[in-house]
């Protein structure tokens, strides 16, 4: 007989990790199932990591409402579960005088949807923010942030299986079957049952929805590119700079976003595309983000860039669709004891924990939930070397030989840091989740230097030979074998 849970979150994106922690507020069991070998290796780690205020979403949506509350608690949160945040503000820039009516319009709309402290800015204002930014005034949004997003959704995981949850990595459901009240999930060979599944499977959650016999949705990816650049940029901005983002291209228009790293983030781009896994940058849109992010910010050097990714919207309607498609979360029309999150495009990572009470509630009105007394909100982080004042690596290097070593040196992390990136609470050893944990490869060289020193720890630590190490999931081997 297979294992039994009360509750099965599909995905282990942000949204499906909240939901996950937040279950375990009451008493019963939880599984979260997420087919990567790690959790926010979807959308959720392939975004702007922005905590939106919530003026780009029409008043009243469901997006709107939630992306208020989330971004008005997003500070508590990451102080609970020790994820850096950043409270920036924003500035949405008019290029051209032209641009002046649509951000009064977004100010109106902001403020009818109850988003504080938003005004609109002179040139001077401006500059007097961001020196190096061309416009003609601006929208100032003083309640905007910047967030890890894949530092939070991993902490989000961690902090529900330290309360209790299972989270089973690597499970891709692609079967689910009616069994009484309630399912039987399963992926290949292994099978569990649960009372009620809750669908957070962001790009695929029409399908795994089908799955469930509801074929209610339909997903149109819409694929976002960006360029990455190196700390050495920094200077050159402290706040996300947007234009005014213009109807109908399936974003906010190409933005500038300092990230708590201190890189500087070029995109996203808007492009629908067939595929639900394509995560690929291309030549000619590199071009097109380099053009835009000139116009905003002209001091910007291309010898500057150290990387390039993409990112999937999970978009619900259809390609030069004018309409706005508003968070779906609801219980199945048809098939019972089924929630179903659809169409959780930005701002999902900010609305993230708020979509969870809301999952929680629409439970509630099939069984009852009831309070967890030992729950525990908070998370316990690793000291961040890099950031520590000089006395304090004084002493943790003279406490601990580990934190002697620097072994990602354009990231100054330390051979500790690393150690305990690879003692993550969810087990995941590959290259990507050491990285994304502990921030080494990440730096100018992009793995040139530490590469083969992380492969040489996770063989002495844990006895995995390079030829089996991946880089992420199951196909990303990086070793053939030795040389000599
Ligand atoms: C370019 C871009 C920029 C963005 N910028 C921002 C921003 O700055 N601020 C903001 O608030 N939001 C932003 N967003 C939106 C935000 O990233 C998403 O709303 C959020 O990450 C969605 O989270 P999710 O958990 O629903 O989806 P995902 O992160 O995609 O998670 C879904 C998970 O389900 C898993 N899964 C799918 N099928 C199965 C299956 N059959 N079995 C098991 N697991 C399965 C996937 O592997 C995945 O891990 C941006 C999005 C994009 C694309």
């Amino acid at each position: 007989m297979e294992k039994r849970f009360d509750v099965a979150v599909v995905g282990g994106g942000a949204v499906g990790c909240a939901i996950a922690r937040e279950l375990c507020r009451y008493e019963q069991s939880v599984v979260l199932l997420e087919k990567e070998s790690d959790v926010a290796r979807g959308t959720s780690g392939r975004n702007s990591g922005v905590v939106h205020a919530g003026f780009n979403n029409p008043p009243g949506s469901l997006a709107a409402r939630l992306c208020v509350e989330g971004c008005a608690g997003f500070a508590a949160v990451c102080r609970e579960l020790g994820v850096p945040y950043r409270r920036t503000g924003k500035l949405v820039a008019a290029l051209e005088a032209e641009d002046a009516p649509a951000l009064e319009r977004l100010l109106a709309q902001g403020r009818q949807g109850g988003v504080p402290e938003l005004e609109l800015w002179t040139p001077r204002q401006t500059r007097a923010r961001e020196p190096g930014i061309t416009s003609c005034g601006a929208l100032w949004s003083g309640s905007t942030g910047i967030t890890n997003p894949i530092l939070y959704t991993v902490a989000l995981a961690e902090n529900a299986q330290a309360n209790g949850a299972e989270i089973i990595l690597d499970f891709a459901v692609d079967t689910v079957v009616r069994a009484g009240d309630g399912f039987v999930l399963r992926a290949g060979e292994r099978a569990l049952g649960a009372d009620f599944v809750i669908n957070a499977a962001g790009l695929y959650a029409d399908r795994v929805a089908a799955l469930a016999g509801d074929e209610n949705y339909r997903i149109y990816p819409c694929r976002g590119e960006y360029l990455v650049l190196d700390k050495q940029a920094a200077a050159l901005l402290r706040t996300p700079v947007y234009p005014v983002p213009r109807p109908g291209v399936g974003g906010l228009g190409v933005h500038l976003t300092p990230t708590v790293d201190g890189n500087i983030l070029i995109g996203p781009s808007a492009e629908y595309i067939e595929s639900r896994a394509d995560t690929g940058t291309t030549a000619a849109v590199m071009e097109r983000l380099w053009a835009e992010a000139l116009r905003l910010l002209p001091a910007l050097a291309q010898s500057r860039v150290v990387t390039a990714y993409a990112g999937l919207r999970s978009k619900t309607v259809p390609a030069g669709a004018q309409n706005f498609g508003d968070f779906i979360a609801e219980h199945s029309r048809v098939t019972p004891n089924l929630i179903n999150l659809a169409g959780i495009e930005s701002p999902g990572l900010t609305a993230s924990v708020p979509l969870a009470r809301l999952v929680c509630r629409l439970l509630r009105e099939k069984k009852p939930l009831k309070p967890k007394a030992d729950f525990r909100p908070e998370r316990q982080r690793g000291e961040d070397f890099r950031s520590s004042p000089p006395e304090r690596r004084r002493a943790m290097a003279a406490a601990d030989p580990a934190a002697r070593e620097i072994v990602c040196r354009c990231e100054t992390v330390t051979r500790r840091e690393i150690l305990t990136a690879l003692d993550n609470p969810l087990g995941v050893r590959d290259l990507g989740g050491i990285k994304t944990r502990s921030r080494a490869m990440t730096g100018r060289c992009q793995g040139g230097y530490c590469q083969q020193r992380l492969a040489v720890m996770l063989r002495d630590e844990y006895g995995i030979r390079p030829a089996d190490i991946r880089l992420h999931g199951r196909d990303a081997w990086l070793f053939t074998g030795d040389v000599k």
